[in-house]
């Protein structure tokens, strides 16, 4: 018998969101990743482990995705709501965010991971201020990140310009190099808060250590207007004539596309972020994201930050996207429950080059949740994918692996003191 880190065995074993499920079945993790699945009978003949995790009722699947937040922003939650985005932004947030410090953004992000994980959410995309900060917070709490530093034309809370941040993301792409859970992208923040100047910059910033970029596009018709105004273009068409848009750029909402820009969308191979409650909450409207979807465009599904969701579930988010698409549509056959759950496991992978993560398989990063489905709201379970999507809420979460370190057991953080984070959080909320 080989010996491995960890064995997990649960009633149901989800692999990816379009295959069946295994009954019984069983994951054992070696080395941070999966060296053997399947039937719980095979598994437990051929290895033992050194910590075993038996969840009789337990619905094992793939840990979540979540493709676009600023995950520090937890620390502005509720403070402002039900406003259009501009004025949220440019009353509201910006005015709080300048008074942002390090120590702020560890707490804000800190909290968020502690969130996060008791969503079953194993990885995150995070564009935000004071990214160095945010990439030590993530290494030691042990999820999967990839950060990148807010790129503006006017000073940021952390760089006196954005230049200045281009540099620090330069300095970061070297810092993190090679680390197993951290990547570091390119985050110019909109084409309306970057000059035509500054976006080439980070493009070339992003080509030459041959990194993604991240930026919010379309997310508004005031947006479409205005780049229209400015350029005479859609702020897709805008990217395009500057270089931006091919297979390593994640293009976070789109909401206000025409036909031609989710064409193009698809034929640059862009990848998007759909994020459907902080599009409705601001009033932004919703992305078509089954035209999209029809057209080949990779859609992954992000919460945004915890300001304008005011959330990080992602659990209730594939919900909400998989329901508006049929709701807009007057279809229900579009998005079902296994393109919401890959919107947050393998389609996030493909998005972001990553054909180890999202998927449970031999040889993939140990990246995985298990679903407590013994629970009068998850019974009977005759799909577990539809489950996930439409009925677990993320209290269902028992336990939480990434890369072969448990972060949660039956419910309990392991790598977070979340009295202690509470009592922290308490005192610079005074300071807010
Ligand atoms: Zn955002």
């Amino acid at each position: 018998m080989e010996k491995v880190d960890i064995v997990v065995t649960g009633e149901l074993l989800v692999t990816d969101p379009f295959s069946p499920p295994v009954k019984d079945g069983a994951v054992a993790v070696k080395d941070g990743k999966i060296i053997a699945l399947g039937p719980k009978n095979g598994i437990e003949t051929a290895f033992y482990a050194a910590k075993r995790i038996d969840r009789p009722n337990g619905l094992i699947a793939p840990g979540l995705i979540n493709a676009h937040t600023h995950a520090a922003m937890t620390v502005f939650r509720g403070l402002a709501d039900d406003l259009p985005l501009k004025t949220w932004l440019e009353e509201h947030i910006f005015p709080k965010e300048a008074r942002l410090t390090p120590e702020i953004v560890a707490i804000g992000t800190e909290l968020a991971c502690a969130e996060m994980i008791r969503c079953g959410t194993t990885g995150f995309v995070d564009m935000y201020l004071f990214e160095d900060t945010v990439a030590s917070v993530v290494d030691r709490i042990g999820l999967r990140a990839w950060i990148g530093e807010g790129v503006f034309d006017f000073p940021s809370p952390a760089f006196s310009s954005g230049i200045e941040a281009l540099k620090e993301t330069g300095r970061l792409i070297s810092k993190w190099q090679g680390h197993p859970r951290i990547t570091i992208t390119v985050d110019p923040h909109t084409p309306y808060t970057c000059s035509p100047d500054l976006l080439a910059m980070a493009r070339d910033t992003a080509e030459r250590h041959g990194a993604m970029t991240v930026i919010h596009l379309a997310e508004t018709d005031w947006e479409a207007h205005e780049i229209q105004t400015r350029f005479g273009t859609s702020p897709v068409c805008h990217l395009d004539r500057l270089g931006l848009l091919n297979e390593r750029l994640l293009a976070v909402h789109c909401v206000s596309l025409d036909k031609d820009d989710i064409k193009l969308l698809a034929r640059k191979r862009a990848r998007v972020a759909h994020c459907p409650e902080s599009n409705l909450k601001l009033a932004s409207g919703v992305a078509p994201v089954a035209e999209m979807i029809q057209e080949g465009v990779i859609i992954v599904l992000g919460t945004d930050g915890a300001a304008s969701n005011n959330d990080l579930d992602l659990m209730s988010e594939m919900d909400t996207a998989a329901k508006l698409q049929k709701g807009i549509m007057k279809d229900p056959t579009f998005v079902p429950a296994s393109q919401a759950l890959a919107m947050a496991t393998t389609w996030t992978a493909k998005a972001l080059h990553r054909d180890d993560l999202g998927v449970l398989r031999k040889g993939a990063q140990a990246d995985l949740v298990v679903v407590d489905l013994n629970q009068v709201h998850l019974r009977p379970c005759y799909n577990p994918v539809s489950h996930i999507v439409y009925v677990a809420r993320s209290g269902d979460v028992q336990d939480v692996i990434a890369s072969g370190m448990v972060l949660m057991e039956d419910r309990r953080l392991t790598t977070i003191d979340e009295e202690d984070l509470l009592s922290r959080l308490k005192r610079i909320v005074q300071a807010i």
